[in-house]
């Protein structure tokens, strides 16, 4: 197996490898759903604090109409045990009485609206929970295709590498310094272009005759045009997975 042809597997090692790596990059880690689940917790939490201060408040005015209540019950007893004759003072507990019953009546309307409030925020606390359960097992499922991708990923990228070592190993040194160096200038790093029929396949430009034939022959020759070290392909040196790949395109 010549070497221009080892050099030309390990450009396709490489860019396979480039790929994933790019693949990997884009894996999308369930944060923006972590994000919405602990938002979702905070509100949970703001929700528990609402009760609490409504809770406050509505013993507050339970206790405030409890006061209203018996104070309008006193009035009453006075105005019908009989003891105070004074038409007057009557007349002013009668006023007093009708005042206490209509401030009673606003307080009990005022524990009513809060009592549906109540209810209302308990509902969504509910609703709240339920979401937060949905999300969790999102998170979880996510999590998984995550990790799992991120796993075959990575094996795969570790073959990639342990492959190109090995036939790293099998090309020489200046050779493989070339390729690396061209490699890293080219904007696809593609170091080694198939020639096809006349043509440079990584420029795109035609080859002269005795360009080509000296590639045939082996030699390290580059393109004129786009520096890449050129490759011809002999049928001989086709791996198996080569034919493969081409039989499922045609
Ligand atoms: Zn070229």
């Amino acid at each position: 197996m010549s070497q221009l042809w080892q050099l030309y597997r390990m450009n396709q090692l490489d860019t396979e490898k480039d790929k994933k790596t790019i693949e990997k990059d884009k894996l999308m880690k369930p944060d923006q759903l972590e994000k919405e689940c602990k938002e979702l917790e905070k509100e949970l939490e703001e929700f528990d604090e609402k009760k609490k201060k409504l809770h406050l408040k509505m013993k507050k005015s339970e206790l405030e109409t409890d006061g209203v209540v018996n104070h309008r019950k006193k009035l009453e007893k006075k105005i019908y045990d009989g003891k105070t004759k004074n038409p007057k003072e009557l007349l002013n507990w009668q006023l007093e009485i009708e005042h206490l019953k209509k401030k009673q009546e606003e307080k009990e309307d005022l524990i009513l609206e809060m009592m549906e409030k109540m209810e209302s925020i308990e509902e969504h606390k509910e609703d709240n929970k339920q979401l937060i359960k949905e999300k969790e097992k999102e998170i979880k499922t996510a999590n998984r295709s995550y990790k799992s991708e991120l796993k075959r990923l990575e094996s795969e990228m570790s073959d990639m590498e342990a492959n190109k070592e090995k036939i790293a190993k099998t090309v020489e040194e200046n050779l493989l310094k070339k390729y690396e160096q061209l490699r890293r200038i080219m904007k696809d790093h593609m170091a080694v272009a198939k020639i096809k029929g006349e043509i440079c396949g990584g420029c795109f430009t035609n080859l002269p005759d005795s360009m080509i034939k000296q590639v045939q022959a082996h030699h390290l020759v580059t393109c004129n045009n786009c520096m890449r070290i050129l490759y011809w392909e002999d049928k001989k040196e086709d791996t198996k997975e080569d034919k493969k790949k081409r039989k499922k395109k045609s």
